[in-house]
């Protein structure tokens, strides 16, 4: 047994000195390969950049903590728990969404106090502040791979009021609760990514006591189904991306009236405690949506959902009327003295211009406004009434140029307290008409229904609409823009 104890080193010094041969030929042909190509035109691996904090705000210039960065949400799963007397709203929702860069720690929006969150089937840790639930995951999660992120929550969004001294969007009904405003109100009822750049697809499933009915956006898939003693649930599902601030649900009283449609099925509701006049004129109103989408479709192109209808809610306390995706929520206050068809066609204008193309920030919240108020003045012209010309020349003669109406420049409001100044509608819809009168009807129209088309589902600027207008055009709008969308002072003459 002692050979052997010589010969095996004598090989192991032999096995040695051949390998170093091997590497010393193959090193300088694997450098002479690699060579050419340069280090930095390799993208680092996902898997091993280090881990970073989400950013606490998705760049909006004027609501620089609306929305978060690191992910992009592709659903959400809502499922709330309402109970009308307490106004306590319990809910458990699921986020699927995708990193895009690695996160050791990432932000949510949501106002409710939240008890747990799992990502990815694993306990998290929460922080929350200011609006924000900060979630730290067990291990970071990597840029490019999908995360599940599931939040349980539970409080009175009556009480959590929108800012100081502003009171809460939630709106509370004698029967139910309405949860719509613009553009905060997914916090008072479900965590996300609070901003209209990150669109996602939506289910919603609400379980309230028997009796009462709820509505959503898009398909009921459901309901009233049975959910346990004494209560029953409802499930909706809209599968077209849609902005946080455009998902509403309403619970109360309801008569629903649903019918067949070319562009889908029509759902409207009418809550039950609205009294017989204001009914009365909200369903002559509301029931013109098909006929109002037909007209609509004519001029901007193809209705961009497959369900339709609106929702007229018994709530006093609410003073406007939103453009929630496929099913506008409308103030019974439109219809306290008599039918209003002209807020119809605003929120439904705004299916194509505002929920089908979002607006990139809230600082183009012209493209929503001035565009919806425009259709109205395209439905006067079309029906009868004075030409958009002429509504555009009577509202420049009614503001004389002291007025601070013209303060206000519509393609740059200057913050997000102006987003939904007067201005942007009215002098919005202005600057429309003089783009028209500058490139004509049929460069105009073509421009519309482009953007509406080419951008359907995704988002927008000011910027990129005057590059479609240049481009679909070919005449070099920017002295128009210039003077009716960012000079703060009355423009010289009525558009056009
Ligand atoms: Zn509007």
């Amino acid at each position: 047994m002692r050979k052997w104890v010589l010969i095996g080193p004598v090989l192991a010094l032999l096995l040695v000195l051949v390998a170093l041969v091997l590497v010393a030929l193959v090193l300088p042909w694997r450098a002479s390969r690699s060579a050419p190509v340069p280090a930095l035109s390799r993208p680092p691996s996902p898997a091993v950049a280090p881990p970073v904090v989400g950013a606490d705000g998705i760049g909006d210039p004027y609501f620089p903590h609306a929305g978060n960065g690191g992910y992009n949400v592709t659903g959400y799963d809502i499922q709330i728990r309402y109970d009308p007397p307490t106004d306590r709203l319990e809910g458990h929702t699921t986020i699927t969404a995708q990193a895009t860069e690695s996160l050791s720690r990432f932000d949510l929006d949501l106002r409710l106090p939240a008890s747990a969150v799992t990502v990815d089937d694993r306990p998290a840790g929460i922080h929350q502040d200011g609006g924000k639930l900060e979630v730290t995951p067990a291990a970071p999660v990597h840029a490019g791979v999908p995360m599940t992120v599931r939040v349980d929550y539970a409080g009175v969004p009556s009480e959590i009021p929108g800012g100081p001294g502003v009171p809460s969007p939630w709106v509370r009904t004698p029967d139910g609760a309405v949860a719509v405003n613009e553009p905060d109100i997914a916090a008072w009822w479900y965590p996300s990514n609070d901003h209209p750049l990150d669109k996602a697809t939506f289910t919603i499933t609400a379980v309230v006591p028997a009796g009462l009915q709820v509505i959503a956006n898009g398909a009921l898939l459901g309901g009233p189904e049975p959910a346990g003693p004494g209560h029953q649930q409802w499930r909706w599902q809209e599968t077209e991306p849609m902005a946080t601030y455009l998902a509403f649900v309403a619970i109360g009283n309801y008569d629903i009236v649903r019918r067949d449609t070319r562009f889908g099925l029509y759902l409207a509701a009418y809550d039950r405690g609205l009294t017989p006049q204001v009914a009365n004129a909200a369903r002559t109103s509301v029931e013109r949506t098909p006929e109002i989408i037909e007209f609509l479709s004519g001029i901007f192109g193809p209705y961009p959902f497959r369900q339709l209808g609106g929702v007229v809610p018994d709530a006093p306390n609410l003073y406007f009327a939103l453009e929630d995706q496929t099913r506008p929520v409308y103030s019974p206050a439109f219809f306290g003295s008599g039918q209003d068809v002209t807020v119809v066609v605003h929120e439904l204008a705004h299916q194509w211009f505002g929920d089908s193309v979002s607006v990139r920030h809230w600082s183009d919240i012209w493209l929503n406004e001035g565009f919806a108020t425009y259709a109205e003045w395209l439905y006067t012209e079309r029906t009868g009434g004075p030409s958009a010309a002429q509504t555009a020349a009577q509202d420049y003669v009614r503001y004389p140029a002291n007025d601070d109406f013209w303060r206000i420049p519509p393609g740059a409001p200057g913050g997000g307290a102006e987003v939904l100044n007067n201005a942007v509608y009215q002098r919005g819809a202005m600057a429309l008409q003089a783009l028209r009168a500058a490139v004509g009807d049929q460069n105009f129209f073509a421009s519309l229904r482009a953007w509406a088309t080419e951008r359907a589902g995704r988002n927008g600027s000011v910027r990129d609409f005057l590059a479609l207008v240049k481009h679909v055009s070919g005449k070099n709008v920017d002295d128009v823009a210039r003077t009716w969308l960012f000079t703060p002072a009355r423009p010289p003459s009525p558009p056009g």
